[in-house]
Order: structure tokens, then C-alpha cells, then sequence
């Protein structure tokens, strides 16, 4: 079985930049439900919960076709928010420092450059989705944006940075004002999850 992490810090903590009850509802009602979805669909085929979500999200292929969209959809969906809520912290937000700065500024000219474009990735994503900063198996680094829970990793490149942009999460504090939401992303950024991603 796959489990529903805890928050790794309150429902409150990352106030006044993403609110509680914002928090309360993603992770209880909306990574819970892709958690008890994902369970579900694995149910009809168990040996797969002998495999880790990222084995079985890198290999959608050899997922059983009748459960596979279904594991797509929620694996993507589980897996991405476990991400979400570490690549966020109270103490998150500024620049980020050693290698995973020296290869945005190789990259991407200099930081605000980089936040520009990812941030306009995050922005034009048509619909749900999410915008990342990925990195491929030659090290190197890039922004993609992805639809519904659509994985990097189905495509062989390793997530670092990934904001949601689903309506779910900022339509209770933002509604439609996504450029808000993105604003606000960057005061909770968690650098050292995102330098630890890239190193390892
Ligand atoms: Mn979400």
C-alpha cells in the first residue's frame, strides 16, 4: 500500500503565503484521494506494490493496461504532491546557493531570468498541470511544464522544482489569479530540498 505522507509541518506554517485551509484541503481531501485511487487501481495487480511509485511512474509501459491510466493519473498525482510538500518550507524562499545555482546561472543567464521563465511556464500551462525545473540523465537542467499528473519522470527526467498549478491549489485564496499564487511560490521555496534533489 501506498501511504498518504504527513505534512512535513503545519497546516498553517507556511502562512500568510499559502493558506491553511488551502493546505488542509490538498493534502486531506486531494493527495489523499490519488493516495486511496492509486491503492485501488494497484488492488487488481498487488505485485506492483512491491515496486516504488517512481519505478512504476518511469515505466508506465509495463503497468497492466486496464489499470494503467488510472495509475498514470493518480501515481502521478500521489507522487507529485509527496514532492510538492517538501520542495516547500517556512524557512523557504531567496536564492539558492553551490551547484544547483552555478548550473540555473549556466542555464538560464542568471536567476531572475530563470525565475522569469519558470514562472511563465507556471503561468501558461493551459489548464491542470504542473511547471518544473527537471534534470535530464546528462545532468543537465531544464523548465517543462506537464498536464494533469503527467510525470517528468515518465520521460526519463528527474523533478527539482515543481509548483501545481491545478485550480485546487490556489482557486480558495486566489481564485483565478494564478501570477498571485506564483508570486507568492517563491517565499516558500525550498532551496535545500531542491540543491539535495540535484546532487543526488
Ligand atoms: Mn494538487
Amino acid at each position: 500500500m501506498f501511504k498518504l505522507p504527513n505534512l512535513p509541518y503545519d497546516y498553517n506554517a507556511l502562512e500568510p503565503r499559502v493558506d491553511e485551509e488551502t493546505m488542509k484541503v490538498h493534502h486531506d481531501k486531494h493527495h489523499k484521494g490519488y493516495t486511496d485511487k492509486l491503492n485501488s487501481a494497484i488492488e487488481k495487480h498487488p505485485e506492483l506494490f512491491e515496486k516504488s511509485i517512481e519505478e512504476i511512474l518511469g515505466n508506465l509501459e509495463a503497468i497492466p493496461k486496464d489499470i494503467r491510466l488510472a495509475v498514470q493519473n493518480n501515481g502521478g498525482g500521489y507522487y507529485h504532491h509527496n514532492l510538492f510538500w517538501e520542495m516547500m518550507s517556512p524557512d523557504g524562499g531567496g536564492e539558492p546557493t553551490g551547484e544547483i545555482l552555478d548550473v540555473i546561472i549556466q542555464e538560464f543567464g542568471n536567476f531572475n531570468k530563470f525565475k522569469e521563465e519558470f514562472a511563465n511556464a507556471a503561468l501558461t500551462q493551459f489548464g491542470s498541470g504542473w511547471a518544473w525545473l527537471v534534470k535530464d540523465n546528462t545532468g543537465a537542467i531544464s523548465i517543462i511544464k506537464t498536464s494533469n499528473q503527467d510525470s517528468p519522470i515518465t520521460n526519463g527526467l528527474k523533478p527539482l522544482l515543481g509548483i501545481d498549478v491545478w485550480e485546487h491549489a490556489y482557486y480558495l485564496k486566489h481564485q483565478n489569479r494564478r501570477p498571485e499564487f506564483i508570486e507568492a511560490f517563491w517565499n516558500v521555496v525550498n532551496w535545500d530540498k531542491v540543491s539535495e534533489l540535484y546532487i543526488s
